[in-house]
């Protein structure tokens, strides 16, 4: 029945009502349904509008790709068999350190991934150059920035000059034809001693999140498909090839997986790097768990995932079966060293004979990779490959000074010792404010035949994430640049003390630095003359293939190198006015703590670290960076690296841990690292409680928590007023600059989920916010946690479920620590 004859029906049977009888009722009830009939009409009309609305919301998010997706198929389309699997293979171009099989050609264009070009009558496929990352572009000569570590800009904890970082580094790369930077980097901090920490963003997996998206962001809108890595669990270097990293679902995704959500999500990242190691014992880079239900089916990836370089370490079809779409760098794995005598298309098709991959696959990684070039518009107009372009500008060089600048940190400023004022000496002492002694050769962490030593300043770890420099301000030249300028008198003592040997090298008989010491008794003698004494103390650390000072990547304890200790001590028996500047990748043990009056951890700045820190020093910037982690001793984390390898073999001269990794090492009693033994077990025992978690789940207090960074002013908070919608929640309160001086407040959002969410940590970071205020200024912030900020990954259901059952306790603070929270509210979760 349509509804008009329904309701005439109605009608009739009221007229028929005795008791209903009147005109009046009559037309009173005529009014309620035409009224009812309008109410619903609208509500449809609403309903309807919402859904479309959403639809096109959808649509046109996915039409960011499926766009990309359609040219690519239709490109694809054109391609014969061996031609597609030629887009899943690199050509080994590793072979550049073997110059004798680069030609001339390839002298210029040689990236450490390369997806070699093709022609056919259809199309012309100009190749895909890959390049690390993510310090800046390696192995070029020193012919781009040499950016600061990522925990340092992580440290700046400034959105903008994140994006501005990501974007001229992006610039740079497309400059130099690089299709693909292999960068960012966000494995979670487990513990300080892990070699890489320096390459990512600290231990706190939001954060990283929204680091990482700031870096994807800025190098895809210059052209650049940026690549997140690694995906996932390599936190740490020892046994990387022969180890697993066991994680339970839950911290698995909130932990581990996270920072790739916001990057997916957000920035839309083109590329995901599997990584070295398994997890819960199958490899990464066949590891369908990670690759497809994961990366695919939960978090929704659109881009392509590259293995990290040499990590197919079985046979292809599971690699390529579990979700792989592009082995890097290629050949080696082949059996043969690609390339050297046999041209890369005829392995290719022998490849392709073997049938090793199915064909569906190979269309589907082609696509995806494919897809991807045409996201980042490079299927057209892409500069042609040439790596030893000067990208290094003026305004480059500004953007990475003033993210150095910003990622030093105070940690100490007793007697308001910070900035420098009213004195006319100062002893700068510790060879790590001085020059060193090679960097071009910074990959392999300056360390060569003839000297097994770090000495100098280090401005960034070892491994692929750094760059050959074609400059580095040393903290010392930027310490005189300023004290000249302002009448300061510099006394310097920065020579180490080397312990020699005579040792037979390739051959032949030299003399080799096999320590150092630093020179204590000439700082000491410099530092009863100075009004301040500005010590420098330091230690590095790397990637594993890499072997500095006899560690193989991970730091094996938390010490300042060559007896920086004993340095500051016996200064502060000869004067009281120290302050220690921290050259690291991050965490040292301070035992000097109490006896010096200032420290600022520097971390590793970038080529621009002298003049970061004397600006800091002189007080020409005041400083405003925070710690990414939380700082304590080495048995105070949820866990600790131990199975340490000793390499010290590497005596003989040559620091490349992989030549000794295929040779002899069982004969010494040390377990072999090759991929396929045993692997390690590393247990992810402290499951979701990582870093300040982990202190907070102990009742522990770390020596500084996550966050903590001073400046020269202090904020009040006040009027904090907290709402919730289904977008979100919004804390919104008042800051005001109460010191004498102009100030940054970096106010932290912290949330405590309902007890309705199991077993969850308490005090965790969802947001934050960075403000200059001058003084007696006031400002109106807004932290926003969003939808996802505020759900957690449900293992029964499989997904992540946002929290709406209980009351949502939100703290505001200046660092992680729950005991020094300043504003706290709570909000009923439903919405
Ligand atoms: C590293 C990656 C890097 C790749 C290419 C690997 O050793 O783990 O981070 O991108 O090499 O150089």
């Amino acid at each position: 029945m349509k509804q008009e004859e329904n309701d005439k029906e109605k009608d009739d049977i009221l007229l028929e009502d005795p008791e209903n009888g009147s005109e009046k009722v009559k037309s009173k009830l005529k009014c309620f349904v035409i009224i009812g009939i309008c109410v619903v009409a609208v509500i449809i009309f609403i309903v309807i509008l919402m859904t479309t609305m959403k639809t096109n919301e959808k649509k046109k998010e996915s039409n960011e790709w499926s766009d990309s997706y359609k040219k690519a198929e239709e490109f694809v389309s054109k391609l014969n068999r061996t031609e597609k699997v030629g887009l899943l293979f690199g050509t080994e171009n590793m072979r550049f350190l073997y110059p004798q099989y680069v030609t001339e050609e390839e002298k210029k264009g040689l990236c450490v991934g390369n997806i070699d070009k093709f022609k056919n009558d259809k199309v012309d496929f100009k190749g895909m150059c890959l390049q690390d990352g993510p310090a800046g572009i390696r192995f070029v000569k020193g012919t781009s920035i040499s950016w600061q570590a990522a925990l340092n800009t992580a440290s700046t904890f400034n959105k903008t000059l994140m994006y501005l970082v990501g974007k001229a580094q992006g610039e740079e790369n497309k400059e130099k034809g690089i299709n693909s930077f292999l960068s960012p980097c966000v494995n979670i901090m487990r513990t300080p001693q892990a070699g890489r920490v320096w390459e990512a963003f600290g231990e706190d997996p939001f954060y990283s999140g929204v680091c990482a998206t700031q870096i994807v962001k800025g190098i895809q809108d210059a052209g650049v498909i940026a690549t997140i890595k690694h995906f996932v669990g390599n936190d740490q270097e020892t046994y990387r090839h022969a180890s697993s990293s066991n994680i339970d679902k839950s911290p698995l995704m909130d932990i581990y997986v996270e920072p790739f959500y916001r990057p997916i999500h957000e920035a839309k990242v083109g590329s995901v790097m599997s990584c070295y190691n398994a997890v819960n014992n199958t490899y990464c880079a066949e590891n369908k768990e990670l690759l497809t239900n994961i990366l695919r089916d939960i978090l929704d990836f659109k881009g392509f995932v590259v293995s990290d370089w040499w990590s197919i370490y079985n046979n292809h079809s599971d690699n390529f079966n579990s979700g792989l779409d592009m082995n890097m760098p290629g050949g080696y794995s082949w059996g043969e060293y690609f390339g050297r005598d046999k041209s890369y298309w005829s392995m290719l098709e022998e490849y392709d004979d073997s049938g090793i991959i199915g064909e569906n696959r190979i269309t589907e990684s082609a696509t995806r990779i494919i897809a991807t070039m045409y996201q980042l518009n490079q299927m057209e107009n892409f500069p042609e490959t040439n790596m030893f372009l000067d990208t290094k500008t003026e305004e480059r060089k500004k953007i990475q000074r003033d993210a150095a600048t910003e990622s030093q940190i105070l940690l100490k400023n007793q007697d308001d010792i910070l900035p420098l004022k009213d004195i006319k000496t100062i002893a700068v002492i510790g060879d790590g404010a001085f020059e060193r002694d090679c960097i071009n050769e910074n990959d392999f962490g300056c360390v060569n035949d003839t000297n097994l030593v770090v000495n100098g300043h280090i401005p960034l770890g070892y491994g692929s994430g750094t760059t050959d420099f074609s400059y580095l301000i040393t903290p010392i030249q930027g310490i005189e640049e300023l004290a000249t300028k302002k009448g300061i008198k510099v006394l310097k003592s920065g020579k180490l003390i080397y312990t020699d040997e005579t040792r037979e090298v390739k051959g032949e008989k030299k003399t080799v630095h096999v320590s150092a010491k630093e020179d204590i008794d000439t700082g000491v003698e410099i530092a009863k003359e100075a009004d301040v004494a500005i010590v420098f103390v330091k230690a590095d650390s790397g990637e594993e293939y890499s072997v500095v000072e006899n560690s193989i990547g991970d730091r094996e304890n938390l010490d300042v190198w060559h007896g920086g200790n004993e340095l500051i001590e016996k200064i502060a028996d000869v004067n009281k006015n120290i302050i220690v500047v921290i050259d690291a990748p991050a965490v040292v043990n301070v035992p000097w703590l109490d006896k010096v009056k200032g420290v600022i951890f520097s971390g590793f700045p970038g080529a621009e670290s002298g003049h970061a820190i004397a600006d800091i020093l002189f007080g020409e910037v005041y400083p405003s960076g925070h710690l990414p982690y939380a700082w304590g001793g080495i048995d105070d984390y949820g866990t600790k690296i131990t199975h340490l390898v000793n390499y010290s073999i590497c005596e003989t001269g040559i620091p490349y841990a992989n030549e000794y990794r295929y040779e002899g090492i069982d004969s010494a009693g040390r377990k072999d690292d090759r991929p396929g033994h045993d692997k390690e077990q590393y247990n992810y025992t402290e499951g979701l409680y990582v870093g300040q978690r982990w202190f907070n789940k102990q009742k522990k207090k770390p020596i500084f928590p996550f966050g903590f960074g001073l400046t020269y002013t202090n904020f009040n908070y006040t009027d904090l007023k907290v709402s919730l919608n289904k977008d979100g929640l919004t804390a919104e309160f008042k800051v005001k600059n109460v010191g004498k001086v102009v100030g940054q407040a970096v106010p932290m959002m912290f949330l405590t989920f309902p007890d309705s969410v199991k077993d969850y940590p308490e005090h965790i970071f969802k947001g934050f916010d960075k403000i200059e205020l001058q003084p007696n200024e006031v400002k109106t912030i807004t932290i926003f946690a969003d939808d996802h900020a505020l759900s957690y990954f449900n293992v029964e259901q499989n997904k992540y479920v946002r929290v709406k059952d209980g009351k949502i306790k939100v703290f505001i603070a200046e660092n992680g620590d729950p005991e020094q929270v300043i504003l706290k509210d709570e909000i009923d979760s439903k919405f």
